[in-house]
């Protein structure tokens, strides 16, 4: 459309109205939360040709996935019994799948992903007959550990009493994987104000008619008409699905208190195993002072949520003392983050088994349980959506919309470092 405005003859977005006002934007699909999820997903449909937003709350990846651990499961964590378990058998075939789309193999092409390590290890910390190298024949997993010999152990697992095995489980930084994706898609995402700047019209529970959006830099209202509304929110998920009469009792948070150790160590991605029980998982990377920087979760992360974080710290190094026997800590800062991981609710709480998509009206909530599982949900979600042969979305008229940044990761924002040094 041309309007004259004086001598200067302006060309005005076709969504602009004879009135002056914005119509409504009519799409596909409307994604809210840029996680893993949310970004995985918008990269699918946008290669489908559908006409799809991603709106993001604060930055990509601000809840999970920049505090995870980034490790590419297989199944071993969940199948130490030896018995393939549910949770095993969801992820098993997801690392052959990961490595495919990281070596620009298959869709989405996640290449330029940086890598912390290319396998973990497996330890003990007693030297009772293992049962490590069983497991993956006993559970029919596909990524299996593999004992390996003294002189092939990295010398920080030199001194461990039982077998160490080598699993060949990729660990990825998940924050350089939000990058790919943002920069990629830039024109569609849009950082929203969601505390007051979204306004839901709804025909029913979840039957989403209207998004009513107000520019966080300009304070324009834009109007969105989606067919579909996928709520990849994480934890943000409970307070969309009251904001559109559905009800919050559907999600759990299961929270975690991770210790982050950062200094002089060496680079270490692996589980110490103790009875059935991932006793402490240690993943590494380095900071931006080039420091090496220790995640440490497993059981010691669950344990911790019932403690200060002086007091976690205490714990935390007398765990790795006693899980890599001579190491020297002495020139070593701690400190500690708390995450909740956000899923579907479970009879007591526990660890769901797979990725969850549910739907009411035309709006799906849904959790991935783990990063591994997410191109596994965007599958399923893809089976929902229908695209309306139309006119491409014009991205170019959101110009004027502030766009997220990816998060930045636990060690680089202000937490207290603890030193004995
Ligand atoms: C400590 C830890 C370690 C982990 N380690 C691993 C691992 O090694 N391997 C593995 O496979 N999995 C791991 N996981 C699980 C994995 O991190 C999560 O399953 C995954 O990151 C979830 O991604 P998501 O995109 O669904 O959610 P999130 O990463 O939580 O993203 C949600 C996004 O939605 C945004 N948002 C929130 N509210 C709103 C709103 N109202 N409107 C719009 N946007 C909103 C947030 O800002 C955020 O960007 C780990 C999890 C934790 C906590």
């Amino acid at each position: 459309m041309e309007v004259e405005l004086g001598l200067t003859l302006v060309m005005v977005p076709s969504t602009i109205d004879d009135m002056g006002l914005r119509k409504p934007i009519s799409l596909d699909v409307v994604i809210f939360g840029g996680g893993i999820t949310g970004l995985w997903l918008l990269d699918t449909l946008v290669r489908m040709g559908a006409r799809v937003l991603l709106l993001e709350a604060d930055s990509f990846g601000a809840g999970q996935t920049i505090a995870s651990q980034g490790i590419i499961h297989g199944g071993v964590k969940y199948s130490l019994r030896g018995m393939l378990t549910p949770a095993g058998r969801a992820v098993r075939d997801m690392p052959l799948l990961w490595r495919r789309c990281l070596a620009g193999e298959q869709q989405p092409d996640l290449t330029g992903t940086l890598h912390r390590g290319e396998f973990c290890h497996l330890w003990q910390t007693s030297s009772i007959a293992s049962r490590l190298g069983m497991i993956g024949a006993q559970s029919g997993l596909r990524v299996t550990p593999h004992k390996i010999s003294k002189y092939e152990r990295p010398d920080v697992l030199r001194s461990c009493p039982g077998t160490v095995s080598r699993l060949d489980e990729q660990v990825i930084d998940p924050g350089s994987v939000l990058e790919i994706f943002s920069d990629r898609h830039r024109a569609h995402t849009l950082r929203i104000d969601a505390a007051s700047g979204i306004e839901f019209s709804t025909d029913g529970p979840g039957q989403i008619r209207l998004i009513r959006m107000i520019n966080p830099s300009t304070g324009d209202t834009l109007d969105l008409q989606p067919n579909l509304t996928v709520l990849t929110a994480g934890v943000g998920n409970g307070g969309l699905r009251d904001q559109i009469g559905l009800s919050t009792k559907l999600m759990q948070r299961r929270p975690l208190h991770m210790t982050i150790a950062r200094g002089s160590l060496p680079m270490l991605n692996g589980h110490c195993i103790d009875g059935m029980k991932t006793r402490v998982t240690i993943t590494s990377t380095k900071d931006y002072a080039d420091r090496t920087v220790w995640q440490i979760g497993g059981q010691l992360a669950e344990d911790g949520v019932s403690m200060e974080s002086t007091l976690l710290v205490d714990r935390a190094r007398s765990e790795i003392q006693a899980v890599l026997p001579g190491i020297d800590l002495r020139q070593v800062d701690w400190a500690t983050y708390r995450v909740d991981r956000a899923e579907p609710s479970t009879l007591g709480g526990h660890r769901p088994d797979t990725a969850f998509a549910r739907r009411d009206g035309n709006t799906l909530t849904v959790w991935p349980i783990k990063m591994v599982l997410v191109p596994q949900l965007v599958d399923q979600v893809v089976q929902q959506v229908s695209i309306n042969a139309g006119d491409p979305l014009q991205t170019d008229e959101l110009s004027d919309w502030p766009r997220p940044q990816v998060a930045i990761y636990p060690w680089e924002d202000e937490l207290s470092w603890l030193t004995d040094h």
